[in-house]
């Protein structure tokens, strides 16, 4: 377990394997606040680019964590509590980071700033980008992402289009699907034909899985899943919750952390990372697997999601 302030992990991901994160914002900096998001609603919702984390303190952090510690890491991900390429040294960092390892640089990200000739030159150096799209009508766009009242959704799907033309690397794109919202079949047709051709080398579809932001904001079932994936063709794949890697002794140990303490009383995201010292994004996953094992549930009280532990764990422990 990595208990810097600006790194995580790794944890593990269901779409990147071992992922070590950097969180190179502030918590809830963000141009989105995503009915689906699992950290939380948005705090400071912008399309400002500054350096709000400092590239040295970030790689000075990395450095020490390298030169410490030994676990397998499949990327290196620029993430975090928010918008990553909100950080306007973003470039600079992956340069830094290709510099000192061979592990492969991955950014998450929603895209909307890949307008910004900018933002598209500073990603050119990852191995691995994974922006999100979501819709192709403003009003949808609005209703799921909830974005800066400066963003377009043309203007984004433009900058994706722009930057697959010149980045040779891997793009992944992900399309996060919610209930209601955003699955309907006339956008998922459009949705289906624009993601084809921003022309990514993977889509991803996904749905409401974590902990959400918004309790209205539910999955699409599993036989819709397949239907839309047949919609948007031969790139097009469901990220199955159960596509992981084994836990390894250590994370078995963060796991089994979270679940004794859940055992105690129910808590929080934020309250199991206070108690326990662990990043909130680093919670976010352990509770995805343990949810997806049943070992915990979730509960709403008072408009704040709780997480407990389940009867049958709760026998075994
Ligand atoms: S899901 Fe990502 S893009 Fe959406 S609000 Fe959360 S951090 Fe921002």
């Amino acid at each position: 377990m990595n208990i810097q302030n600006h790194i995580f992990g790794p944890v593990p991901s269901r779409r990147l394997g071992f992922s070590l994160g950097l969180d190179i914002v502030p918590y809830k900096t963000c141009s989105f606040d995503c009915v689906y998001c699992q950290l939380g609603q948005t705090t400071n919702k912008t399309i400002q680019r500054r350096e709000y984390v400092s590239k040295q303190l970030i790689i000075r952090e990395l450095k020490s964590y390298l030169a410490r510690e030994h676990d397998e890491i499949d990327y290196i991900t620029f993430s975090g509590s928010g918008e990553p390429t909100l950080n306007s040294k973003i470039g600079e960092m992956i340069q830094e980071v290709k510099r000192m390892t061979d592990i492969p640089v991955a950014v998450l990200t929603n895209g909307s700033l890949l307008f910004k000739k900018e933002v598209r030159d500073e990603l050119r150096n990852a191995d691995l980008i994974l922006p999100s799209l979501n819709a192709v009508t403003q009003d949808t766009f609005e209703r799921v992402n909830r974005p800066h009242h400066g963003l377009n959704i043309q203007d984004i799907i433009d900058g994706l289009k722009k930057f697959r033309k010149n980045f040779d690397n891997e793009i992944w794109l992900e399309v996060m699907l919610v209930k209601g919202i955003n699955d309907n079949m006339g956008e998922i047709e459009q949705m289906a034909g624009i993601s084809n051709e921003i022309n990514p080398d993977k889509i991803q579809l996904n749905t409401v899985v974590r902990p959400p932001c918004e309790s209205f904001a539910m999955p699409v079932d599993a036989n819709q899943m397949r239907k839309i994936c047949q919609m948007f063709g031969q790139k097009a794949e469901i990220i199955a919750p159960c596509a992981r890697k084994a836990m390894k002794a250590y994370e078995k140990d963060v796991a089994n952390k979270i679940l004794t303490l859940l055992k105690r009383r129910p808590c929080t995201i934020d309250g199991i990372s206070n108690v326990l010292g662990i990043h909130r994004n680093e919670v976010v996953k352990y509770l995805e697997v343990l949810e997806e094992d049943r070992r915990v549930a979730r509960r709403i009280h008072k408009n704040q999601t709780y997480f407990v532990v389940n009867k049958d764990e709760m026998r075994s422990m």
